[in-house]
């Protein structure tokens, strides 16, 4: 069952590629296991799926050894600065850095092991007050300060939209985020690229997907629905 929810998500990524007149290279899938036991996670691994995210870094630590080692690991929920020691190789991408003191964090302990690590600036893009992320006016400030620290770097933004029931609702914010990483890009910051846009969840990948995401972060398309009361 898990495999065929994954060859559907692949299908509609791939229409939505067609659509937008992108190849289907361009977008990165990343299946949310976030709550979802190891087993299900193997099933996933089985229809083709090498990169899962999760959003807690307890969960990643007991994940990673259960899983073959060609899996990768993306970081996409709220990082606890003392918990980023605990994940910092483990992680092939951070997906939610929005302060100046986290990105620090992860740059002191990148160093000690001297990793170069790769993160995403975390926008808050709809401003909604619930939400992590830097707000899009003070974006481009942090990209430029976080730009200055050693072993890191930035290769994109992301964003998590509100939750719509209509996923052309999220249309506008996705075009949003697609030009500031446009206008960063152009400032041609030392360090800074802006290859990975990773926005878009299961209500609204393909929309997503059409404005320009390269990473779409899905879970309950991929795993059925989370019970947070009953976790794995
Ligand atoms: C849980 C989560 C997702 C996946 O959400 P679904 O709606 O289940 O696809 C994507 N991104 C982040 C940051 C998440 O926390």
């Amino acid at each position: 069952m898990l495999q065929d929810n994954y060859k559907k998500v692949e299908e509609h990524i791939a229409a939505a590629c067609m659509r937008a007149g992108r190849d289907r290279s361009e977008v990165t899938l990343i299946a949310v296991s976030k709550t979802k036991p190891v087993e299900m996670l193997r099933e996933v691994y089985e229809a083709g799926a090498r990169i899962f995210g999760e959003n807690k870094v307890q969960e990643i630590c007991e994940k990673y050894d259960k899983l073959p080692s060609d899996v990768s690991w993306h970081m996409i929920g709220h990082l606890q600065r003392n918990k980023v020691r605990q994940v910092i190789d483990k992680v092939a991408l951070i997906h939610s850095v929005d302060s100046y003191r986290l990105a620090q964090e992860i740059s002191v302990q990148a160093q000690k092991r001297g990793l170069t690590i790769p993160i995403l600036v975390e926008v808050n893009i709809a401003g909604e007050e619930s939400k992590f992320g830097i707000s899009a006016d003070d974006t481009i400030q942090l990209v430029e300060e976080i730009s200055l620290l050693p072993n890191l770097r930035i290769q994109g933004l992301m964003t998590i939209a509100p939750i719509v029931s209509d996923p052309e609702d999220n249309r506008a914010y996705f075009r949003q985020i697609k030009q500031l990483s446009v206008d960063i890009k152009n400032k041609n910051i030392d360090n800074v690229c802006m290859e990975i846009l990773s926005m878009g969840m299961t209500g609204d990948y393909e929309v997503a997907i059409e404005e320009g995401a390269t990473m779409v972060r899905v879970g309950t398309g991929i795993f059925g629905a989370r019970n947070y009361s009953n976790k794995a």
